[in-house]
């Protein structure tokens, strides 16, 4: 380890246990930890700007003679000091004074201050600027560098980091923070010295690029982006060994089930469908783990693929876990394959987190003894659920889990020893770039073709202004024997506010349709409702049916052509995307009406522009990545994973591939470099590369 992070904070002056405490907030332990702490952004207090050059919305240190001080009255008692430096006035604001503040700034004080200059009623202002009296003879000389501003936590002050960096930097050197980019390695890819890096993001020159600071293009942030990039790639290679280094049980190629239950289906799997099967049942049949990733488009039929994979398993003796991230989504996954696996004599076991008291015991119960096939939600990585022979884990729409969530079931496997397989869905292609990062570990087959008579959904963006217009369009719809969705969103996170809405929404459109027949379907009625209200629709006895986003999943009515969304702004893109994916399932031209409330955000217009111009699941999600950003899009913000120092995987993509060639060339010519470098980027996120 090096002499830096081997040092604890408190090696510093000034820092006793109270302060190592706020520090260890912040993630500051040693040495090596402050100097990777690294500012946010800058300010530039190395000159004084005369006031007359003052622009609006700069922050600028400014020095002037006080003119007037006087308390005002107005709607709130304020302080207005008058400031005079030849070239203007400026005034200084202050809301909260004492009387000895009021004092120091008596008529011929020379102030020097630093804030925020904005627009006022008395020209340009500066609230409750940071300020010192001057000395005429002797003024305070101005700061050499630019100055840092550090992410920090309550109690701790920029100037405590300040000085803590500044002793930091002071023992910055070749022996005590040994740069592990071998010189060569440097070159080729053009990265300057650690050090110099370091010293340049905490202290940099007066003429520093802020811009260029700002955007993360610098080259001091390149050689550390680079860094941490190519650590990130040693530990995703690492982990890889460990997991290849894994047993699993071979399942051999299944016949007899999977036959059956092709036979009774009632359609023919699509080519893709078949092709994807074929690299599972191959991958299934290894001792190794299989880590599959099965990317497929909304309604490209996973659960299809799902099934046969389970059957393998099935057939060979073994269980099978289904995974879904949502009660309703877990739920159609139950319901669907109860169905299927009634006719082949399979039983189907249930748990959830809702599962409570005597039913619950009876479901553990029956995972324990054996039940080949059980569905549920996040509650199967649970400790106390134990399985009896799992072979197969099988995760739909993964990006919602955490990767460490995966991980854990890995130890759910046979005797606890040998780990199970993993099949991985999702309908949110995640672009090359981040797959390659975030999931090295995963091979990954893609669904490319939707079953036949799908057609594309034309939509169109429509103000509530006009939802009369919107109303009529639906009975309209209805009378030519078509059948239509009304959904309503979620309001502000709470699940009970929005099936008050949707019930209100219900009985408003029962009036205004009153020759139609209307549904209505939501989060708080009982699976058996639900599922009675899903049936009458299915049937066509209902034409419209009024729904929360319970619907987003699994409902499948392909006479269903028309879908109003209200409130679309709420939603993200991949919901959207899916809910869209509700229609266009029949032969009908289908249509999907996105009913929002004006005034829209500017991300909000964006989204319903993305859902205007496109069907294409692959389109929307690099978009949906580029709206919100990839921790969230991968379910891992709260895994730290993803959670960068420095690096940006949008921003900084155009490194992977070189990264990614860097880290071979690093293992194999310098390979004792590996282990400083995963010490010093992934102290707290090893465990990762360990499981
Ligand atoms: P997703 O990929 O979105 O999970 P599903 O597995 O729910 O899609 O399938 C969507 C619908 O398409 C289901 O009703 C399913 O029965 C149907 N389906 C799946 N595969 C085919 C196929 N090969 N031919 C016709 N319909 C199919
Ligand atoms: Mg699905």
């Amino acid at each position: 380890m090096s002499e830096l992070a081997a040092t604890p904070v408190t090696a510093l002056k000034g820092v006793g246990a109270a302060l190592q405490e706020k520090l260890a907030r912040v993630g500051l332990e040693t040495l090596q930890d402050v100097l990777f702490h690294l500012p946010l952004r800058y300010q530039d207090r190395t000159r004084i700007v005369p006031i007359g050059a003052l622009r609006p919305g700069q922050d600028a240190v400014v020095e002037g003679m006080v003119a007037s001080a006087e308390v005002l009255m107005g709607r709130r008692r304020s302080l207005l000091v008058r400031l005079q430096d030849g070239s203007g006035t400026l005034s200084l604001r202050f809301f909260h004074f004492s009387q000895a503040q009021k004092d120091g700034m008596a008529r011929g004080t020379l102030l020097r201050c630093y804030g925020e200059v904005r627009p006022g009623a008395s020209g340009l202002e500066i609230y409750h600027p940071e300020y010192r009296a001057q000395d005429e003879n002797a003024p305070a000389p101005v700061e050499q560098t630019l100055t840092p501003i550090y992410p920090t936590t309550e109690g701790l002050t920029q100037l405590r980091l300040r000085q803590l960096s500044a002793q930091t930097l002071e023992r910055l050197g070749p022996e005590s923070l040994p740069d592990w980019l071998p010189p060569e390695m440097a070159e080729h890819y053009r990265l300057g010295p650690l050090a110099d890096a370091l010293r340049y993001l905490h202290r940099p020159p007066p003429d520093a690029d802020l811009e260029e600071l700002a955007e993360g293009r610098h080259w001091a942030q390149e050689r550390l982006v680079f860094e941490e990039l190519l650590t990130h790639q040693l530990s995703l290679q690492r982990l890889r060994e460990t997991l290849r280094a894994q047993r699993a049980v071979p399942l051999p190629a299944a016949r007899r089930l999977p036959q059956l239950y092709l036979d009774n289906l009632g359609f023919k799997p699509t080519g893709a469908q078949q092709r994807v099967g074929r690299e599972i049942a191959h991958d299934l049949a290894q001792p190794e783990p299989m880590l599959r990733l099965v990317q497929g488009d909304v309604g490209a039929g996973k659960t299809v693929v799902a099934a046969l994979a389970a059957l393998q398993a099935i057939e060979a003796g073994y269980q099978v876990a289904l995974m879904a991230p949502t009660e309703i989504l877990a739920e159609q996954h139950f319901l669907n394959f109860q169905r299927w696996f009634a006719a082949l004599d399979i039983e189907v076991a249930w748990l959830a987190g809702k599962l409570k008291g005597k039913a619950r015991a009876s479901s553990l119960e029956r995972i324990a003894a054996g039940a080949p096939m059980v569905v549920g939600t996040h509650a199967l990585f649970q400790d106390e659920v134990r399985f009896a022979r799992l072979a197969l884990v099988v995760i739909d729409e993964q990006h919602r889990f955490g990767v460490q969530q995966r991980l854990a079931l890995r130890q759910k496997g046979v005797d606890g020893r040998l780990a199970p397989h993993q099949l991985i869905m999702t309908a949110t292609p995640i672009p090359r770039t981040l797959a390659m990062s975030a999931y090295a570990d995963l091979d990954t087959s893609v669904l490319d073709e939707l079953p036949p008579g799908r057609t594309p959904v034309n939509t169109v963006s429509v103000t509530d202004s006009r939802r009369e217009e919107v109303v009529e369009r639906v009975r309209a719809a209805c009378h030519e024997g078509r059948q239509a969705y009304w959904v309503c969103t979620l309001i502000e996170e709470s699940e009970e506010l929005t099936c008050q809405a949707a019930e209100t929404t219900y009985e408003e459109l029962q009036l205004a349709l009153a020759e139609l027949h209307v549904g209505l379907i939501h989060g708080r009625m009982k699976p058996a409702e639900k599922a009675a209200v899903m049936a009458e629709f299915k049937a066509g006895n209902l034409q419209l049916l009024v729904a929360t986003t319970v619907i987003e999943v699994g409902v499948d009515v392909p006479n269903a052509s028309l879908m109003i969304i209200e409130n679309p702004e709420r939603l993200g893109l991949a919901q959207l995307h899916q809910l869209r994916g509700r229609v266009g399932r029949g032969s009908a031209v289908s249509h999907c009406v996105l009913l929002f409330h004006p005034p829209l955000s500017q991300i909000g217009r964006e989204r319903l522009a993305i859902m205007r111009e496109t069907n294409d699941g692959f389109i929307i999600a690099e978009k949906d990545l580029e709206l919100r950003g990839p921790g969230e899009m991968l379910g891992t913000r709260q895994t730290g994973l993803l959670q960068f120092k420095v690096a940006d995987l949008m921003r900084d993509a155009h490194w992977l591939p070189a990264v990614r060639d860097a880290a071979q060339e690093l293992l194999a010519r310098w390979p004792s470099h590996a282990a400083p470098l995963l010490e010093r980027w992934l102290r707290h996120g090893q465990q990762y590369g360990q499981v």
